[in-house]
């Protein structure tokens, strides 16, 4: 495994990406007209079957029918994948508010058909926070969940300049254009979804904020009924208003006004975000991290993302142990595998628990994230593989390189609430993007943008993604703690893969689901590209997780057998759902194939 310096470009590619960039700018020939599609909630079932979907030009994959749609209008007129993806974030913000939006942060890998770059707009630590963001009047880590729904955990929202950045290089429709089917959704409305419903029930926190309560429950307190039209007319100003002013919309003026109160005047916590911070707040254009392995070249994003190391770290150790002859039994996952993919998983996650974090704020071990995957330093990390299992905290961080300060391993914490959306147009671009607002429904804080109308848009509880203790007990500090203007360790994992030697794109994937994110992806990469199951196939495979301690087995997943083996072999184990939102595309000889996650509501769609 290598690590190939992402900024080596070739002159001629330079060239063409230019003149690409120039023609990109004219003013689009192509007509957009949104159509309203009448698409019925889906039945309120947690799981339903996907049927994997081909098309031969262009696909686009989202969480949501109606922002997959929304994408795919958006390419059907001509439009780039970066286009579509304004399309489909801005109706996710609309229609899956509790996943991701324009008030929380996303990751995006873009493929131009030449270079692959990550654009990064992951939300920032307030300037006047410290290290002492999540410590009680004692010194004490605060609640968890108290920490999330309050003022404290709003990081400086980054998705829409993300995205405007993004667009401004490859957009092919015009910006505005790309805010209809949103806004036209926001103003006629849509029918709550039956996922929507269900984080609604759940969300008990967010009916004590004032505007989310009136707006999303009834007089008598029930959430909204799955299939009720919902209107949001703030959404509405708001997003007509970034569609007529860009990014400095949301980031300035009145909207940023608005957003700064309702983080400061939080009825228990208050933050300290303000409008200073918003208007300062710019997206990161960061070289990708890209891997070899097997015949492929795995490009992911770099920290402040834990993901792409993480992942090629477990891919790593296993590649380095003695070949399995099957590693599938009756089609699913053998023990034996799982017992080796959940040990490589808790040697990679004691690496990511001590060393990754934000790199404008800590350096990485030896100067170079690539330690991490160096050959000999991953072979003899999996030598630590035995038969028995490391156990819950026995996996050790290994020593990747000569370190500059001894980091603390930080404590495991929860996260969960995201989107993945992958595209690939007609035009030679492919993105996959990671959104999210962090856990569901965020902070729980919603804003209005000032409007005073019903409505508007959730903040994200980012921040509780840093480590809430800044230092261990010994007092060596934590690389994931906060501080001001940081941004806070993440698992998403957008991935797009690459044939070696031909350098032809090979598939787009990525997935929701906090830390677990590495291990669906992981696996579905595997089984997509070592197994050769396609993108359905390899996403329907039942989930196996561990952080380093206990192992979660997704409920009815796997035999008894397999269960009482693993048990046997020193795995703490114990059933649960195992909630991913996976979506994948991937290149056939025939054109393209999707597949979305039956645990959600994803569908894919093209032509
Ligand atoms: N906030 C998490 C992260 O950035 C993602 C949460 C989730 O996927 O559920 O890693």
């Amino acid at each position: 495994m290598r690590l190939i310096p992402s900024s080596r470009r070739w002159p001629l590619a330079a060239l063409a990406a230019a003149l690409l960039s120039l023609s990109t700018a004219l003013p689009a020939e192509v007509d957009f007209q949104y159509q309203m599609p009448a698409i019925d909630p889906e039945t309120a079932s947690g799981y339903e079957e996907k049927p994997g979907w081909a098309t031969e030009r262009f696909a686009v994959a989202a969480a949501n029918p109606l922002a997959t749609d929304a994408g795919y209008q958006v390419l059907k007129a001509g439009g780039s994948a970066i286009d579509a993806a304004v399309a489909v974030q801005m109706v996710l913000t609309l229609v899956e508010p509790q996943s991701s939006g324009i008030g929380g942060g996303a990751f995006l890998m873009h493929h131009d058909g030449e270079a692959v770059v990550a654009y990064g707009g992951r939300e920032t630590a307030p300037s006047a926070v410290d290290e002492t963001l999540f410590l009680d009047e004692a010194g004490e880590p605060l609640d968890f969940m108290e920490a999330v729904a309050s003022g404290r955990s709003v990081g400086v929202p980054g998705t829409v300049r993300m995205l405007e950045r993004a667009h401004r290089e490859h957009g092919r429709l015009p910006w505005a254009e790309l805010f209809t089917p949103a806004i036209r959704l926001a103003e006629e409305g849509f029918a709550v979804s039956p996922r929507l419903h269900a984080s609604l029930v759940d969300a008990e926190r967010l009916r004590n904020d004032p505007l989310a309560g009136a707006f999303y429950y009834t007089d008598a307190g029930e959430a909204l009924p799955v299939g009720h039209t919902l209107k949001n007319p703030a959404l509405a100003v708001i997003l007509r208003d970034i569609a007529e002013h860009g990014s400095s919309a949301l980031h300035t003026g009145a909207i940023a006004e608005d957003l700064a109160f309702r983080v400061q005047n939080h009825p228990s916590r208050p933050g300290a975000l303000s409008v200073e911070d918003l208007a300062s707040y710019a997206a990161i254009v960061r070289d990708p991290l890209c891997t070899e392995w097997h015949v492929y070249r795995v490009c992911g994003f770099p920290p402040p993302s834990s993901g792409h190391l993480t992942i090629m770290q477990i891919l790593g150790i296993l590649d380095r142990l003695p070949a399995l002859e099957s590693p599938l039994a009756d089609g699913q996952p053998s023990a034996e595998w799982l017992h080796r993919f959940l040990e490589a998983a808790r040697l990679a996650f004691a690496d990511r628990g001590k060393y990754i974090a934000d790199p404008d704020f800590v350096e990485a071990p030896g100067g170079d994230w690539a330690t991490l995957l160096d050959p000999d330093y991953l072979a003899r990390r999996a030598e630590l593989v035995g038969e028995e299992s490391l156990g819950s905290g026995g996996a050790e961080p290994g020593n990747p390189g000569a370190l500059a300060t001894a980091w603390a391993v930080q404590p495991t914490q929860p996260e969960s609430g995201t989107s993945h959306i992958s595209i690939i147009d007609e035009h030679g671009n492919a993105l996959a993007m990671t959104t999210t607002i962090e856990q569901a429904f965020g902070s729980r804080i919603m804003a209005d943008g000032g409007t005073g109308l019903p409505g508007g848009y959730l903040l994200n509880n980012e921040l509780t993604d840093f480590s809430f203790l800044p230092e261990d007990e010994a007092g060596n500090p934590i690389a994931n703690r906060v501080e001001a203007g940081k941004r806070p360790r993440s698992s998403m994992s957008p991935t797009l893969v690459f044939d070696r030697d031909s350098g032809e794109l090979v598939a787009s994937l990525g997935s929701p689901g906090g830390a677990a994110i590495i291990h669906y992806t992981a696996k579905t990469l595997i089984a997509m590209l070592d197994w050769g199951l396609d993108a359905q196939q390899a996403i329907n495979l039942p989930h196996a997780v561990t952080l380093g301690g206990p192992v979660f087995l997704e409920s009815d997943g796997f035999s008894a057998e397999t269960r009482e083996t693993l048990s046997a072999r020193g795995h703490e184990i114990s059933e649960r759902e195992l909630v991913s939102g996976l979506q994948a595309l991937q290149v056939t000889d025939d054109g393209l194939f999707g597949g979305a996650d039956p645990r959600r509501e994803g569908v894919v769609m093209g032509e």
